[in-house]
């Protein structure tokens, strides 16, 4: 728990979100600026500042941020239609979060090229 961080602050139920899905090691929750119809953040509970910190022990936590986000794309109906997973990490990514999040988005066709 970083008392500074606002999605710690989510996980320890001290700031308001739609919660979609939660278990022992992740938390979702709908993101609050969506970019796309469907639009979640899937977290850790443990606070890891971003890809760039990940030690080889947290290769199987990082591994259940996408079995869950598969889950949810499920859920969610979008499996079929396609759906992109997103981690940005460093400011060229514009990552504005230091807690590691994976979005999900879908629901509508997306921009390509990417980048
Ligand atoms: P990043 O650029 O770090 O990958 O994205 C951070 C995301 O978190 C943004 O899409 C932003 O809308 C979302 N976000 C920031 N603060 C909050 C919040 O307090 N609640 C929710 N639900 N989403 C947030
Ligand atoms: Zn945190």
């Amino acid at each position: 728990m970083n008392p500074n961080c606002i999605f710690c602050r989510i996980i320890e139920g001290q700031s308001p979100n739609d919660t979609v899905y939660e278990d022992d090691r992740v938390i979702a929750f709908l993101d609050i600026n969506p970019a796309a119809p469907i639009h979640i953040l899937i977290v850790p509970r443990e606070h890891i500042s971003s890809i760039n910190q990940v030690q080889d022990d947290q290769e199987e936590l990082i591994g259940h941020l996408f079995t869950t986000a598969k889950h949810l794309a499920e859920v969610n109906n979008i499996a079929e239609s396609g759906y992109r997973l997103i981690i940005n990490t460093g400011p060229d990514a514009h990552q504005a979060v230091f807690h590691i999040h994976l979005h999900l988005l879908g629901g509508h066709q997306m921009r390509y090229p990417m980048g």
